[in-house]
């Protein structure tokens, strides 16, 4: 029998109505063993996240304000999830615990790791699985560096104790037993760590979104889901839109060559987007598979007469923006031009003194700035070796009214990036969606 891990978003387990979806999907496939799960997230639009009300406790007492009705909204959500599961478990000692550790001086880290903590202890309690900390199996060294290796060996030797567990997501602990949590969102990771630790067969990573859809279903409308993506493309598609899954999750399974698969709480029936290794495009008819972009950029255009004969120019360039410790994300070039695209907000405040440094350490003929550039991908490993694609994309960017600012491929031929207005980036959209998949008009 294989083994599935399987890890649970705040709002899969935001209350007794979800939990109880959560433990139906753990116990419809028994290969479903090993349990990470987040923090209680939110209930409805308005209401709070569970980790912020913690973080809110300790920025009381941090302020000398008494934080006891913030820990009581806490204690009350938890209690009235018990009640309404009908469970045997009494959490009030748990609560009184963090509570003195809380007036005791207990670190940011540690208060706002209990949210997973004592949502493991309630679904532990709830599914009959045994509960394990990660405080003894998850490492990161004394100055809070993660330690990956030390932590599979200890969590493959733990986990092999338990036939089923569930694990609080989002922390570890350092040498000296003090809680340290990964970054916002991580305990991505911590289910990513699971899965490499147990040599599961998949990471499933549930959530409230049935997967990745091929473009932003806020500029289109009815977006068609992306069943399969590969690691590197969904890297190509998370850094330019939203992200549905923590950055640094990825690593530890892809090393595995353990696929994800993105799934939905409140839709167990989807299969979602699964994440692999390898191409993404095998039994699909679509040759790209997906569209991302986001608004914000600037670009500072340089031309020179004879830029191309002169050594070192660029180089020039790029050590004005490093003295500036600014990191640009494209570098598109001509023969006599040099681009830089930066994200405008980098540029707050000393976009003034740059130029005049760029401008005194390499004399262009010009400098021009181009303010409120988007930046759309279009991601997908069909698009490799395949003629036409840029040809399809350009038109129907003609097509559609939009100009075309900047071009950028990479050599892996997996993206095509394209600069517009940020006025046209909506219609941009749209129209690459329109020819690449309500169309066709480039088949496979
Ligand atoms: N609860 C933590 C957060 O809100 C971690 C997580 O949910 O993944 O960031």
């Amino acid at each position: 029998m294989g083994v599935k891990v399987a890890k649970f978003g705040g709002s899969s387990v935001a209350d007794a109505i979800q939990m109880t979806k959560v433990r139906d999907i753990i116990m419809s496939d028994p290969e479903r063993r090993y349990i990470v799960v987040s923090a209680p997230g939110k209930r409805f639009a308005e209401d709070s996240k569970l980790t912020d009300l913690l973080y809110l406790c300790k920025t009381h007492i941090e302020h000398n304000v008494p934080f006891h009705q913030v820990f009581q909204v806490i204690w009350d959500r938890f209690k009235i999830m018990i009640m309404n599961l009908g469970l045997d478990l009494d959490i009030d000692p748990y609560f009184i615990e963090i509570r003195e550790n809380l007036m005791n001086g207990a670190s940011n880290d540690y208060i706002a790791s209990r949210g997973e903590y004592l949502s493991a202890v309630l679904a532990a309690n709830f599914f009959g699985f045994d509960f394990v900390d990660p405080k003894d199996c998850i490492f990161f060294d004394a100055n809070g560096k993660f330690m990956p290796e030390e932590t599979n060996e200890a969590l493959t030797k733990e986990l092999a104790k338990h036939e089923r567990a569930v694990l609080p997501g989002f922390y570890g602990a350092k040498p000296d037993g003090s809680i340290k949590t990964f970054s916002r969102g991580g305990s991505d990771i911590t289910g990513a760590l699971v899965a490499r630790a147990v040599d599961a067969e998949v990471y499933e990573n549930w959530t409230d979104v049935s997967g990745f859809l091929m473009a932003d279903p806020r500029i289109v409308e009815n977006a068609k889901p992306i069943s399969r993506v590969t690691y590197k493309e969904l890297r190509e598609l998370s850094y330019m839109g939203a992200s549905v899954l923590h950055d640094e999750a990825i690593f530890p399974v892809k090393g595995a060559n353990i696929p994800i698969n993105i799934r939905n709480t409140n839709q167990p029936e989807h299969p979602g987007t699964v994440i692999v290794g390898e191409d993404s495009s095998e039994g699909t008819d679509e040759i790209i598979t997906g569209i991302s972009g986001r608004k914000g950029f600037t670009v500072i255009a340089i031309y020179k007469d004879n830029m191309n004969s002169e050594v070192g120019y660029v180089k020039r360039l790029l050590s004005v923006l490093e003295n500036y410790n600014i990191s640009f994300e494209h570098l598109p070039s001509g023969i006599d031009t040099v681009s830089v695209v930066i994200s405008s907000q980098r540029l707050e405040g000393i976009l003034g003194d740059l130029l005049e440094d760029i401008q005194k350490k390499m004399s262009p003929d010009t400098l021009e700035v181009h303010s409120n550039l988007a930046l759309i991908a279009t991601v997908g490993h069909g698009m490799i070796k395949r003629q036409g694609v840029s040809a399809t994309l350009f038109t129907a960017l003609y097509q559609a009214g939009v100009n075309i600012r900047m071009i950028d491929q990479g050599s892996s031929e997996m993206n095509i990036i394209v600069g517009v207005e940020e006025a046209d980036f909506e219609t941009a959209i749209k129209a690459i969606y329109k020819a690449f998949v309500e169309e066709k008009t480039l088949t496979k």
